[in-house]
């Protein structure tokens, strides 16, 4: 995170570093600096150089290019948002810092599409961050998690309370329930 400075990923500048979620416009934030680094820290690792990782409600654009520098340029960082100004201001985003190279050479993409449905294309994947709330586990993401490979996904919609989940894909495709964390 030490590598990726906010200041790109926000609309007020003076408002990068403070230890809140910032709205990024089209009803979407930016999630606090707590919150990316606790993500990051529950799949670190599963974001090691040359893994694969699908970034789900890639919103800002933060998180993928973290992710696209842990992986490195023998990985592949892969972001899915719906809304297509926030892919392109994620992308001119995610070229002004030190992952910009990543994106050049074709290791971390961001594409417009519904994050439900993952990306076939690039699956299966170490590693599967979901910045946005599902009611339910989607199936396709977990049909694109490699076996062992980790999940965190925030289900639920309980008045606006949401469980955020971990969950590890076993080497037999089971995925068994890691409750690693409530907030
Ligand atoms: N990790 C991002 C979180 C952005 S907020 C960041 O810190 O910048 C959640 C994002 O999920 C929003 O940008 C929203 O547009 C997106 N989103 C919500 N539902 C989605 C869906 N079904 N498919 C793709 N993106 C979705």
């Amino acid at each position: 995170m030490s590598q990726v400075d906010r200041k790109f990923f926000v609309p007020i500048a003076k408002n990068a570093y403070k230890d809140v979620a910032q709205v990024i416009g089209y009803g979407a934030t930016i999630s606090a600096p707590h919150m990316h680094s606790y993500c990051l820290s529950l799949l670190a690792d599963h974001t090691k150089p040359g893994a694969s990782v699908l970034d789900i409600g890639s919103g800002s654009g933060y998180l993928t290019a973290v992710f696209g520098l842990m992986v490195g340029e023998t990985g592949r960082t892969v972001g899915v948002e719906r809304i297509p100004e926030l892919v392109k201001r994620s992308i001119d985003a995610i070229k002004q810092t030190p992952a910009g190279h990543l994106m050049d050479k074709g290791r971390i993409v961001v594409h417009v599409a519904d994050g439900k449905l993952g990306n076939e294309e690039g699956a299966p994947y170490d590693c599967i961050h979901v910045g946005a709330a599902a009611a339910e586990l989607p199936e396709a993401l977990v049909q694109q998690l490699k076996p062992g490979g980790r999940m965190v996904i925030p289900v639920g919609t309980d008045n606006q309370v949401i469980s955020s989940n971990c969950y590890c894909r076993s080497i037999n495709m089971k995925i068994p329930v890691l409750p690693l964390y409530i907030w």
